[in-house]
């Protein structure tokens, strides 16, 4: 238990000796108000679709049902609603299920390239022709690691690009070997972010502007999904913004992690 660290120390007692046992309360209290504080953040997340959901239901209850237009407007908002609170939902099993396995990472051989592909088409279909969606690969380097995972921490990357970039902006998204290392990164020229928010985007729930993030249907985990994602396949993160010029998220991935491209014989 992280917060029950005991220590044990021998201290002079006459001409003898006693024992000190002694518990660390700071860590204890600091995990005490971690956990509090993440109650509060779900009660809260999941307390507002619910207030909003009751509120329609008692509408429909009272006039709706005699009101097509009420019903259908009624029906959205509360769909909507119940959206948010199943993505809330899915990010804290994923958070959960991480935290269970920080150690354990399945060992797919994944082709980024292949992959990176395939996120660009969601990413054009997200932002429904709205910004200009750009893909580098600068190597055909392949990745060991949770196919899965990987997938949806750098599909959470592009998805915030997209949501925190105005229309007819630029998202790229890179693939390339930088210092031996492998780096997958997303850049965007959307709104950018103060220095101040930086070292904080990775905790869950921490977001720059709550309403704008909950407009845009975010539920405030997903950097800390991603880091999680990461850390368990020793890769950073890193975070370079400038506000109102854009932001450049990328995952740096050891050398151990890399499986070089072995070009195909041609036929003799
Ligand atoms: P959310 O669901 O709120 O997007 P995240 O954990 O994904 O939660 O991100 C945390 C916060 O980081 C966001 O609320 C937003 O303020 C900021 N953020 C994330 N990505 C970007 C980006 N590409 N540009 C500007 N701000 C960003």
């Amino acid at each position: 238990n992280p917060g029950l660290t005991l220590s044990l120390q021998f201290v002079p007692y006459g001409d003898k000796q006693k024992l000190l046992v002694s518990r660390d309360v700071t860590r204890l209290e600091r995990v005490h108000t971690m956990r509090r504080d993440f109650v509060a953040n779900v009660s809260h997340e999941l307390r507002t679709p619910l207030t909003v959901i009751g509120g329609f239901l008692e509408t429909l209850a009272e006039e709706g049902a005699s009101d097509p237009e009420t019903n259908k407007w009624a029906l959205t908002l509360m769909t909507d609603q119940t959206r948010r609170m199943q993505r809330l939902v899915e990010d804290l099993l994923t958070l959960s299920r991480l935290e269970d396995s920080e150690n354990l990472v399945r060992e797919d051989n994944i082709n980024i390239p292949a992959m990176l592909r395939e996120l660009c088409q969601e990413a054009e279909s997200l932002s429904a022709g709205h910004h200009r969606i750009g893909l580098n690969l600068d190597t055909k380097t392949k990745l060991m690691g949770s196919m899965d995972d990987l997938r949806s921490a750098f599909s959470n990357l592009v998805s915030n690009a997209i949501r925190y970039t105005a229309e007819g902006g630029d998202i790229t998204l890179n693939w390339e070997i930088r210092d031996g290392q492998g780096v997958f990164s997303v850049q965007d020229s959307g709104i950018g972010i103060e220095p101040e928010h930086i070292p904080r985007l990775t905790e869950r729930f921490y977001r720059v502007d709550r309403g704008r993030s909950r407009e845009t249907g975010g539920t405030g985990l997903g950097l800390a999904i991603v880091k999680h994602v990461l850390t368990c396949h020793q890769a950073k993160l890193e975070i370079v913004s400038e506000p109102g010029k854009g932001s450049c998220f990328s995952a740096w991935f050891p050398p151990a992690r890399l499986i070089a491209h072995k070009a195909s014989k041609s036929p003799p």
